[in-house]
C-alpha cells in the first residue's frame, strides 16, 4: 500500500457567522493537522472580542497561521476557577463575545473549560459550540471496535496503585474503554492493562492521529505491548488506547435483554416491547430492536 502526497492550496471558504453579544463560543481546533481547522471555527475566532486559551504562545501560532488577530488571554487549569467568573462578568458587562480554545482538539475533553462553561451558564450567558477535531471520536471512528456503548476514561492516574485500582474496577465493563495516554507512560499503562484485562483482550492503539506518522496498532493487548516494546518509534507521540469491552459481560447483558424481550413480546406487539425494553435496559433502541428480531426468529415468542 502506498500513500500519495498531494498538495492543494485551498483557502477556507468565507462563512457567515452570527455572533451573539454577550456570548461564549467553545471552539475545537485541530489535533495535529491544520487542514482540520474548520471555516466556521476560523470565522468565529476572528469575530469574537477575546479568545481564552491554555497557552497563549501556542495558540497565537495557530491564529497567526490563519490570519486571526483577535486578542488572546490565558485560562488554564491553575487559574480557571478564579479567572472564569471575573473574566465572564467583565466581558458580559461590556456586551462582548468570547471564545474558548484549548491547545488541541475540543476544549473540556481532558482539557480545561469545565469551570468556565459552568460560570458562563450560571451567569446566564448563551454558550455555543463550534465542533471539530477530538482525538476520542477520531480514534473510535477508525478502530473497528464497538461504538454502540463506550466509556471515555481520560488519563489513567500516574501512580501505580491508583492506576491498578482504576483498571481493575473496569475489568468487567462490557463497553469499549477509551483512554488518553502520553508518550512516557504508554508502555506502563499497556502493561497494567494486560494484568487487569488479560493478555488476550482485543485492543487498538491510535498514535499521532491526523499527523504524518499516524499509526494504528490492532490486536490483543499482549501483541500490542510486544510491538510497542520492539519499536522505539512506537512509544513516541500522542496516543488513544481503546480496549474492547468484556465479552462475557456483554453476553450476560444480551441474555438479560433477550429475557426482557421474551416477557414483553408475549404481552404486547414489537413496537411497544422495544419501547419498554429500551427504557428499562438503557440500551440503544436499534440494539433492542435487533435483539427482538433474534428472539422472534428463535421462535421464542
Ligand atoms: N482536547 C483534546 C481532544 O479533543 O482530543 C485532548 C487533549 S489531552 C490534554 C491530550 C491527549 O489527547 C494526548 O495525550 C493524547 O492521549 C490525545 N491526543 C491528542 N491529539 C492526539 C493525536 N493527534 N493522536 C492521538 N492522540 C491524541
Amino acid at each position: 500500500m502506498s500513500a500519495e502526497q498531494i498538495t492543494k492550496a485551498v483557502s477556507l471558504p468565507a462563512v457567515d457567522v452570527s455572533i451573539e453579544r454577550p456570548g461564549v463560543y467553545i471552539v475545537a481546533t485541530p489535533i495535529g493537522n491544520l487542514g482540520d481547522f474548520s471555516a466556521r471555527a476560523a470565522a468565529t475566532l476572528a469575530a469574537v472580542d477575546i479568545i481564552f486559551c491554555e497557552d497563549t504562545r501556542h495558540s497565537r501560532r495557530l491564529l497567526d497561521h490563519f490570519g486571526i488577530n483577535t486578542p488572546v488571554s490565558a485560562l488554564h487549569d491553575h487559574n480557571e476557577a478564579h479567572m472564569s467568573e471575573q473574566s465572564l462578568t467583565r466581558m458580559a458587562a461590556a456586551g462582548q463575545a468570547c471564545a474558548l480554545i484549548s491547545d488541541a482538539g475540543t476544549p473540556l475533553i481532558s482539557d480545561p473549560g469545565y469551570a468556565f462553561v459552568r460560570a458562563a451558564v450560571a451567569a446566564g450567558l448563551p454558550v455555543r459550540t463550534v465542533p471539530g477535531a477530538c482525538a476520542l471520536t477520531a480514534a473510535l471512528s477508525i478502530a473497528g471496535l464497538s461504538t454502540a456503548r463506550f466509556s471515555f476514561e481520560g488519563f489513567l492516574p500516574a501512580q501505580t496503585a491508583a492506576r491498578e485500582a482504576r483498571l481493575s474496577a473496569l475489568a468487567s465493563d462490557p463497553r469499549t474503554l477509551v483512554f488518553y495516554e502520553a508518550l512516557h507512560r504508554i508502555l506502563a499503562s499497556l502493561t497494567a492493562m494486560v494484568e487487569a484485562f488479560g493478555a488476550a483482550r482485543e485492543a487498538v492503539v491510535a498514535r499521532e492521529l491526523t499527523k504524518r506518522f499516524e499509526t494504528l496498532y490492532r490486536g490483543s493487548l499482549a501483541d500490542i505491548v510486544a510491538r510497542v516494546e520492539a519499536d522505539a518509534d512506537a512509544s513516541r507521540g500522542e496516543f488513544v488506547v481503546m480496549v474492547a469491552g468484556n465479552v462475557a459481560e456483554q453476553g450476560a447483558d444480551d441474555a438479560e435483554l433477550e429475557r426482557l424481550l421474551r416477557i414483553t413480546l408475549a404481552e404486547t406487539d414489537r413496537r411497544a416491547a422495544v419501547r419498554i425494553v429500551t427504557a428499562l435496559s438503557g440500551r440503544p433502541r436499534n440494539q433492542v430492536y435487533q435483539a427482538s428480531l433474534r428472539v422472534s426468529a428463535a421462535g421464542e415468542t
